[in-house]
């Protein structure tokens, strides 16, 4: 069984899966995916040098990384080459994240995504993390230090907060403390093993 856990940046997606691991469940975070198949050495990175050396010179960083901000930066602009981008990677996403979750034992599989529903990936159940916007921009900006006016353009580009609600099977109020949290994840949890 494949459960979808998805929520809005900064909502509590790893903090979550943390929790679901302690009780042995195992994941697989999409967006982690989505970096490892443009890693130096994968095929889809010299396929994007070639197709945006042109536009963006500094496509690679000084090491041979993916300039991913770069990259972003663009596509953002050009919708044609988002589509490309995206045309290119969407299967390699999937292919790899398939090898992944075939190789997972716990009885159940976490999928992590932040774009479940967006990008309606096939799940069994769904789990939405929810927490109201300005806990979600507090806690986003003093992670990673993005300011507010970054958190909530990202924010834009998700579904809203009662949109991912309705759509999901369970919803994790994550707004405050994580014992709290914890508590709801091993409720979920329950539900999720008799189900099996
Ligand atoms: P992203 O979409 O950016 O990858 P995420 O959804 O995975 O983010 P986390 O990184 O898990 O979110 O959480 C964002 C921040 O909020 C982290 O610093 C985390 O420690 C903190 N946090 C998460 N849940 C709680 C909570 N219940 N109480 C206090 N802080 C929390």
């Amino acid at each position: 069984m494949i459960v979808g856990l998805t929520g809005g940046i900064g909502s509590g997606k790893s903090t979550v899966a943390g929790l679901f691991s302690k009780l042995g469940i195992e994941w697989v975070d999409l967006d982690i995916v989505a970096r490892q198949v443009v890693e130096r050495g994968e095929p889809a990175l010299t396929a994007i040098t070639q197709r945006f050396s042109a536009t963006i010179p500094s496509i690679q960083n000084a090491n041979g990384e993916l300039n991913r901000t770069a990259l972003r930066h663009y596509i953002f602009q050009h919708p044609d080459e988002k589509a490309w981008l995206e045309t290119l990677l969407h299967p390699l996403i999937q292919k790899r994240s398939q090898m992944l979750l075939s190789k997972t034992q716990s009885p159940y599989v976490l999928l992590i995504s932040p774009l479940l529903f967006e990008k309606n990936t096939p799940t069994d159940k769904s789990i939405s993390i929810d927490v109201d916007k300005a806990t979600q921009i507090s806690r986003a900006t003093s992670r990673d230090g993005n300011t507010p006016e970054q958190i909530k353009r990202i924010m834009a580009t998700q579904l809203s907060r009662q949109e991912r609600n309705q759509r999901a099977d369970y919803i994790i109020d994550n707004s405050h403390s994580l014992s709290d949290t914890e508590r709801q994840v091993y409720a979920i949890h329950q539900m999720l093993i008799s189900l099996l």
